[in-house]
This record gives structure tokens, sequence and C-alpha cells, in this order.
């Protein structure tokens, strides 16, 4: 019945299953590569083609708005229908979108802005310093996290109890103040979106009958990285008569510090009693780099267990380069870029992926010597860029006055001379009367001295001015007039250097990026509107993009998702990957072993690790030994570049990584000392178990354990006096007795 949809022939038959499963919860459990996603856009389409759902009847959600796009121009060219009519989005977007439909049953203003994470850390400082709390022991990131994370779980400060902790009272009390004021000035941060469209859905049963109605299939990517209010969102949209199809990989769950669940996959099991299907083929990598993904995350435990194969060649060995430091690492990924690009592949095709964003500057660096274009994702990002969160600070005041962060933001920017004292008395008033800066400013004027109120009043003109004249003008032309008529791109032209220069160029790109704007979906919304939630919800994910064919630089954590045919992942060293604060947390390294799986089966063709010797960042410099990650690779799928004498080997030495004061000086180390024993090939490993061998620093010992093998091997001696310990058989310089 199913087998001869055209939509089917470019699946293999457990994805065909999967997509053409009958009309019934479904939880599509797989690794990476498998064709989960191909699979959830195929089914999207043979919902519509087959089964006679309006393409309005679907709702498709995924992580990241890069995800969202790809899934969007999947399905559409599955189906020769325009994107707009379907709602593929993100949770943030998708939440945005309800709370813009449903404004007034959410209580909120007709024109609410979004807080992004920074403005939201912004408004959480104000509050502590209004209520005289210390930052050192009120820190504003720690009462952020505590405000979100309670969030994310669906609950409010009532929900909240102190449970006689008065530590806990006052975060309490801090989240409710927070969400006051947040409520007063008409705007809502990211974990609001989710929390507060759920709340207008659950509590308004019109509202709920509605969507349940209108959208009876409900599909997921990435579930495994659903958080608490995520997965009792889609509960709450699917209710009893829906139809959720979702589809995830345990093994690739990374976001548990961000109050991701990976139960969920087992808890949407049961509570929608779905039909469990599992591909096994890999389409997406060589056997090699499979290969090497398998055995990495087969050392974590508690897995709901999948084996992935693949039936493409075993490719290329995965390449291993020990670098001196991260400038020798970067001009390492530049040199391989280069050959890449020689052999006329694109250079959007190849990604450097890094644990932390700071690692990004020595590539950036490296590329812009090298005259390399590249685009970071979650960078330094263009809607986060000072100049432009200015320049939509006015544009999102000429919308919602009360918006209080904006107005912080520029009342004073460029200067008019407007005082600190001033401004004091405008917050003091704002605060008293419970209203806010914007009424409380001209509530004030009457107090002030001539020339404060002048100057105060300047500003109140200019906003509503602005206000008045873009009101009739097309979106690019609003943002270009707000740029000059504000005095900003005037403030930056006449900065005089080049950092004024590249401002007023980002300032430029504003407008540009207003031209090229689209939303998502043709709702009634204003343009402005949508292109200031646009701007919020893209923060924290791409550069302004320049169209121009450009290597890929991104966070581990980011790559979620993509593919490429070249991979770098870099940073390879205990403490940076898997991160300091993980190294030792039972919970925390199988989430950094998951990312490195994650990071690997990116790859297509060609997978480059590297670490490095020394490498300065955070402003120090740091001496690490390399990943554990590496030695649970099998040497015989890595081939190492050009290995030097005066490095030291990737190897894991698990003592060196413990005690985080006692690392290897390999360079240090005479290059015979170091050179590994490479058993050749046939020869018997001369490592025996129960054999008794002596080390140069632990002393005696007996082998109890070995695994591996070639230059990777390693052994597990029990030492009478240092204990248990894992060694590389090669560099471990064992004697037998
Ligand atoms: P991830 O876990 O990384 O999200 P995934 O399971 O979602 O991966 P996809 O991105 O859907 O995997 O597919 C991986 C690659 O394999 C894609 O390039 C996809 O087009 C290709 N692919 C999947 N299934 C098939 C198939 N049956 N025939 C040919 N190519 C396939
Ligand atoms: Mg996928």
């Amino acid at each position: 019945m199913t087998g001869s949809h055209p939509l089917l022939d470019a699946l293999n038959e457990a994805q065909r299953a999967a997509v053409s499963a009958p009309l019934s919860p479904t939880l599509v459990l797989a690794g990476a590569g498998s064709g989960k996603t191909r699979v959830l856009t195929h089914r999207a389409a043979w919902l519509i083609e087959e089964t006679g759902v309006a393409p309005q009847g679907l709702l498709a959600v995924t992580f990241t708005n890069k995800a969202a796009t790809e899934m969007r121009g999947r399905i559409e060219s599955l189906l020769d229908i325009p994107g707009s009519t379907l709602w593929v989005g993100t949770f943030h977007g998708i939440a945005h979108r309800l709370l813009r439909r449903h404004w007034r049953e959410a209580s909120l203003p007709q024109t609410f802005q979004i807080l992004d994470n920074d403005d939201q850390y912004r408004l959480v400082r104000k509050l502590l310093k209004e209520q005289n709390l210390d930052e050192q022991r009120w820190v504003p990131r720690e009462v952020q996290g505590f405000i979100n994370r309670e969030k994310d779980e669906g609950r409010r400060p009532k929900h909240l109890q102190d449970r006689g902790d008065p530590t806990r009272r006052e975060l309490i009390r801090l989240y409710d103040l927070y969400q006051r004021r947040c409520d007063q000035q008409g705007v809502v941060d990211f974990a609001e979106l989710l929390l507060r469209s759920f709340e207008v859905i659950r509590d308004q049963p019109p509202l709920a009958d509605f969507y349940r109605h209108r959208f009876r299939h409900v599909l997921v990517d990435e579930f495994q990285d659903t958080n608490g209010i995520q997965y009792d969102w889609v509960k709450l949209i699917c209710g009893a008569s829906g139809v959720p199809f979702v589809v995830g990989d345990d093994d690739q769950s990374i976001y548990r510090w961000r109050g991701a669940r990976v139960e969920n996959m087992q808890n949407f099991r049961r509570d929608f009693g779905a039909t469990v299907f599992k591909l096994e083929q890999n389409y997406r990598s060589t056997g090699v780099i499979l290969g090497a993904a398998n055995e990495v995350i087969r050392r974590n435990e508690d897995r709901l267990g999948k084996e992935l194969w693949t039936a493409a060649p075993g490719g290329e060995p995965i390449r291993l380069y020990a670098a001196f430091n991260e400038r020798d690492e970067a001009d390492f990924v530049i040199e391989r870029i280069r050959e890449h690009a020689r052999n006329g592949l694109p250079l959007a095709s190849a990604a450097v992926l890094y644990r932390s964003n700071a690692q990004s500057r020595s590539f950036e660096e490296a590329l812009v010597n090298a005259r390399i274009p590249y685009r970071v994702y979650g960078g330094l990002r263009f809607f986060e860029r000072a100049e432009i969160k200015d320049a939509l600070a006015y544009l999102r005041l000429t919308q919602t006055r009360s918006d209080d962060g904006s107005f912080e933001r520029v009342v004073n920017l460029p200067t008019r001379g407007i005082g600190p004292s001033t401004l004091d008395r405008v917050r003091e008033l704002a605060r008293a009367q419970g209203v806010p800066l914007w009424d409380a400013a001209q509530a004030a004027l009457p107090s002030l001295s001539t020339r404060a109120a002048t100057a105060l009043n300047n500003f109140i003109e200019l906003v509503e001015r602005l206000a008045l004249e873009i009101d009739s003008l097309e979106l690019h032309e609003q943002v270009r007039a707000v740029i000059e008529g504000s005095g900003l791109r005037e403030h930056h032209a006449r900065e005089h250097d080049t950092r004024g220069e590249a401002r007023v160029e980002n300032l430029d790109e504003l407008v540009n990026a207003a031209e090229g704007f689209h939303p998502e979906l043709d709702d009634d919304l204003p343009l402005l509107s949508s292109f200031l939630a646009h701007a919020s919800l893209e923060s924290g994910e791409t550069q302004a993009a320049d169209g121009r064919d450009s290597v890929q630089l991104m966070t581990l954590h980011s790559a979620k998702g993509l593919e490429f045919p070249t991979v770098f992942v870099v940073g390879l060293e205990e403490g940076l990957f898997p991160s300091e604060r993980s190294a030792f947390d039972l919970e925390k390294l199988p989430e950094e072993r998951r990312l490195c799986y994650v990071g690997i089966t990116r790859a297509m063709q060609r997978l480059y690790l590297s670490h490095a010797e020394s490498r300065r960042i955070y402003g120090r410099t740091e001496y690490r030994a390399p990943s554990r990650f590496l030695g649970e690779i099998p040497a015989a799928l890595v081939e190492e570049v050009r290995p030097r004498l005066s490095v030291s080997r990737p190897l894991y030495d698990p003592d060196g990584a413990r005690h985080p004061g006692h690392r290897r000086h390999a360079s240090k180390a005479t290059p015979d000392t170091i050179k590994p024993r490479q058993p050749a090939a046939g020869e018997d490993t001369p490592i025996r178990l129960g054999a008794r061998v002596r080390h140069p620093k632990f002393g005696e010992g007996v082998v109890i354990r070995y695994e591996g093998n070639g230059a990777n091997q390693q052994v597990q001696v029990n030492f009478e006096q240092a204990g248990q310990k894992w060694l590389m058989y090669a560099y471990a310089k064992l004697e037998a007795m």
C-alpha cells in the first residue's frame, strides 16, 4: 500500500516504515546521520500528499533557526508548495507567534518586545542594584539562571516554596519582582515565551480546542533535548487526539545543563503509548568516521542502545594534529582548508567546531590573515553588537515606550546632556509610582532644572517624532530613518577610527538586513514588529550573512543536526574538552562524551582532530593533556599528521588529568623517550594479563586490563603503591619483570 509512493522511494525500508507509520503517536529513536530529520520531513510531506492533511494542519518544531530554515526548505522542495503556509519553527519562534496572535489573552501589550539573554541579564542586575543586594552574594548570572530554570520547569513564584531556606526565599522574591517588572514594561524573555504561551493555551479551553483541532500533527526533531516546559507544551497541543511524531537520539542529548531531559524520550513512549521505530544505517559518514564515533559513545552507560552501521567505504583515516599552541593549531586548520578549496570544494562545506566560543578568536584571526571568508555561528553575533542593539532600542521604543531596557540604553546616546542625577530622579519616580521610565521621565520634567528638562524633553520628542515619521515607511526605510534621525550613524561616523567605521558599516548592514527580511509567516503583524522579534530570537545564532561562500565556525553545541564534508574538531584537551568542570563529574562527563559524538558524526568525508600543547585562552596560558576522547578512538582509524619529535603525542594520561597540577611536560622529553612503540603487524603484544611490570614513577604492579591496539593500546595496571592506573602502553615505559 505504501511502498509505491514516490516520496518513499528515496528511503530505506526502516525509514519508509516510519514515514508511513499509522496515524498514531510515533517515536523514531536512532543514531546520528541515520536519516531522522529526513524521515521527519518526508513524514510531513507524506501526511500532506498521502493522507490529505492540509499544510496548515502541521506543526514542525526544531531547535535552531538554521535547522528550521533547512527543514522548511526540505519540505517545500518535496511538495512544491510555498513554505510560508507551513508552521515550521523553533520552539521559541512558534511560542512567539502564538503570543503575537493572542497577546490579549496573554495579558501582554500588542507591541510586547523580547528580551534576549543579555537584556535579561541587565534587567536582573538592575533589580539587584535597586534592592541594594550585593552582587558578590547575589550573582546576577545565578539569579538569572534560577529564574530561567524555574520557568523551564513551568513554575511561577507562587508555585515555589522556600523550604525554610532564606537564600531560596530571596531568589523566589527576586523572581517575582523580576516578572512584575517585565509585565510592567511589556517585555518577555526567552523562557517566558514558552511558559506564557503554554499557560495561555492551557487556561483558555477554546484556544486549546482550536489548536488541537488545527495541529493534529506535531512533529518534533531533536526530541532528546526538550526540557520540561517544551515537553508539556507538546503534550498540551496534542491533547488526547493529536498525532505527535518525534525523532531523537539519546546519545546526542547535550543540553542537560540547560534543563533538557533525555528521559523525555522514554516518557513520551509511555505517556503517549508511542510506537517506536529504530533506524540503524548511517548515510552520512565514512566507515572510519562512524567507527570512531561508535567507539567513543560506547563508553557511556545507560544508553538506550543502538548500533549504527554504514554501507559506505572506510574512507580516509581521521587526521590527528598535535599543535604547539592555538596559533599553530589554527595554521594547521587553514592549511587544510586551502587544500580543501584547491580540490574545488566550497568553503561552506568545511566546518571548524570547538567547545567554547572563546576558541573562535584564533581561527578568526588566522582566517582574516589568510583572506579566507568565514562565518561564525554563535560567536559575536550580529544582532548582539552594541551599535546594532542601540539602533534596535530606538526602533523598539518607537513601538513600545514602556520598554525600560531600551530607554536606559539610548536615553543619553548619542550624548545629549542628560546627566546621572536626572536619570536617578527618573528611576526613583518610576519606582515610587510603579510606572515605566518613559512615563516617569515625562512626569519628572516640571521638577527638573531647565537644562536637564530640555535635554530630557529632547529625547522624548525625538522618539515621538521618529515614531510618527517612520509610520508609513517601508521596513528598511524605517530602519534607515531611525539610524539617521537618532544621530547614531553620525555619532559613530565621527569616531574617526576603524572601529567607528566598522560600526557604521554594521548599521548599514542592519538596513540591508531589514531590506532582505521576510517574515516566517504571513501574519498580520506589522513588519517592524516581526523584524524586531526576529532580531531578538536570532541573536545567539547567526552573524549577518553576506552571501559569500565561507568557512563555518561554530561551537559543537550549535553544530547539532548539521553535516559537512570536512570537519575539524579542535581543542581536544583535558580541561577544555571535556571541560574542566565535567572531567570528574559522573553526570557531566557522559554529556561531554555525547558532545564529542555529536562533533565526530557531523563529518561526512574528512575528519580532522587537533589539540594544542599550550593554549592561550581567557587571558592565561594553559598546558593541558590531550583529551581522553582521543584515547577512545581506535588507533587504526587515526593517522597522525606530521608527527613532531618535540611535541607530545596525543594520548590520555589518566594521571596527568586527575592531578591538574601535575601535567606532562612532554616537550621536555628527548626524542627518544617519547618515541611511541608501535607493535609491528603480527607481533604479539608484549602485554599479558597478570604480567608484573615496573613503571618509572609508580613502581611495581600487575597488568589487570588492556584495551585497544597499536599506538593507542592502553593498559590498566594495579600498582602496589599508586593503585590502579590506565596508561598508554606506547608511552608508559613499562618494564617487564
Ligand atoms: P542527526 O542525528 O545528526 O540529526 P539525522 O538522523 O537527522 O542526523 P539526516 O540529517 O536526516 O540524519 O540524514 C543524514 C544524511 O544522510 C543526510 O545527508 C541525508 O540526506 C542522508 N540520507 C538519509 N537517509 C538516506 C537514504 N535512505 N538514502 C540516501 N541518503 C540518505
Ligand atoms: Mg537530524
